[in-house]
């Protein structure tokens, strides 16, 4: 029997539907840049997945009744209660979103010179690490480079890299080791349950503390109960509790698996700890019953946490993914595999042969896809991670040239994604018609979200 959601809408908003000319412009004028285009001028919007579900009814009508208190109101209890229900962690502060929760707990973990250990730092808590002074690095599985095996846990932490880390000449900087669920960086991969009390093995003996980064806490454990042996009958909420409590805390955006338009907390169980964070919290987010939040917030993120963990719809939203994944791969759009469940990551190098990675290939396809469909998604490449020289001419390019499509929460039918697939089939039919880019201007920080570009 097919997958299906296990909801229905109930309340609909518009999509804007525009012409290739219309396109054209909004492109143009957005320096080619994605990032600088208006909403609605986006037919289907696949940017990221964060912040972006869709809300439910139960979700909506708490959010109405909810409880502005600044202090101990009833809406920090019930948020309380739904991240007591999930981790054994004694000590809760709710923050705005999750860099927050890692600007607060990681000035309050890490000293200057210190060394952050990773599968794979996410973008903005690379960049948390390193305006501490604090080195942030990663160290994903051997299997995370073959982006076409089907090994079933590519975001796992590489354990003798680790163990050599720990006990060798850097070891005493090491000042934590943060385990990203899903690998974010890493093409949505799962970490098995095996790696993870591996590496809290490791961390114990070397006495460092061990962090999760659970912005996709329930996607990465219906991964587990569908491919780590003697999970397969366990639920996704008691693997994602059993992941929690393995750990000293986390820092989790709620953005994402929390299904809300905002929010974020940090959990830890040292009680000193959360002093320290406490005192950071309230100087800079919020007092710590509401960390930075509006309490219909603090309500959506309560109810978010419990329907995330709904085994159908978990299943419906893997089905979505795999479904996209095997149209686009029978088109000719390789895509990493296996395909996790918050986005499909394409190979656009492969596809665009015809461009070398100085003309972004990635970028390339993504622009394609918006001029020939409306689609907006965001490149992987060496656009974002590759080196430039002074003229803004890549000299280092990235490991690989992917686009991601990333896939909100309960938002788009199958209709939509078939679209999709079909305008992916249309761009593989002539992928050598597909122009290449070159960089106008970079911005030295966060340069992704401001360059501009023109087709070369
Ligand atoms: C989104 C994300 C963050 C940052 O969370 P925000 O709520 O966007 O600030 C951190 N880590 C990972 C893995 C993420 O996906």
């Amino acid at each position: 029997m097919r997958a299906f959601p296990p909801y229905r809408a109930q309340v609909v908003t518009e999509i804007p539907i525009t012409t290739r000319a219309d396109r054209e412009r909004a492109l143009a004028r957005a320096g080619y840049n994605a990032f600088n285009l208006p909403a609605n001028m986006v037919t289907i919007d696949l940017l990221t997945d964060s912040g972006t579900g869709a809300m439910s009814t139960a979700q909506e009508a708490a959010a109405a009744a909810a409880d502005r208190s600044y202090a101990g109101s009833d809406s920090f209890f019930r948020f309380r209660q739904a991240v007591a229900d999930l981790t054994s962690y004694p000590h809760v502060l709710p923050v705005h979103q999750g860099r927050a929760a890692e600007r607060v707990l990681f000035t309050s973990v890490l000293q200057p010179g210190q060394i952050s250990v990773s599968n794979t730092h996410f973008d903005t808590t690379r960049a948390n690490v390193e305006l501490l002074g604090c080195e942030a690095r990663d160290l994903p599985c051997a299997g995370f480079l073959d982006l076409d095996s089907h090994e079933p846990f590519k975001g796992n932490i590489d354990i003798p890299l680790l163990e050599r880390t720990l006990s060798g000449p850097d070891g005493d900087r090491v000042g934590m080791v943060l385990v990203t669920i899903t690998n974010n960086g890493g093409g949505g991969q799962p970490v098995s349950m095996a790696n993870l009390r591996a590496a809290v093995a490791l961390c114990r003996k070397h006495k460092v503390p061990i962090f999760l980064d659970a912005a996709r806490f329930a996607e990465n454990a219906w991964l587990v109960t569908r491919r780590e042996p003697g999970y397969e009958n366990r639920t996704p909420r008691e693997v994602a509790a059993e992941a929690f409590d393995l750990v000293d805390g986390c820092v989790a955006s709620l953005k994402k698996d929390g299904i809300s338009p905002m929010g974020a907390f940090i959990g830890v169980r040292d009680a000193e700890l959360a002093s320290r964070c406490e005192t950071l919290l309230i100087a800079t987010e919020g007092f710590r019953t509401y960390g930075g939040l509006a309490a219909h917030d603090l309500e959506r993120v309560a109810k978010g946490l419990a329907e995330v963990l709904d085994p159908g719809y978990l299943h419906a939203r893997e089905a979505e993914a795999i479904r996209l994944a095997q149209q686009a791969n029978d088109a000719g759009v390789d895509s990493v595999q296996p395909p996790g469940l918050h986005a499909l990551y394409l190979n656009a190098g492969r596809l665009l042969q015809h461009l070398p990675a100085g003309r972004f290939p990635g970028h390339a396809l993504a622009c394609e896809m918006y001029l020939r469909g409306g689609i907006r998604c965001v490149e992987l490449g060496s656009l974002y991670l590759g080196e430039l020289d002074e003229n803004n001419e890549l000299v280092t390019p990235a490991p690989f040239e992917l686009v991601r499509i990333a896939l909100p929460r309960r938002v788009y039918a199958q209709a939509h994604m078939d679209y999709v697939a079909d305008v992916l089939a249309e761009i593989a039919k002539d992928p050598g018609a597909v122009p290449g880019y070159r960089i106008l201007d970079a911005p030295k920080v966060l340069r992704h979200f401001n360059l501009r570009l023109e087709p070369a």
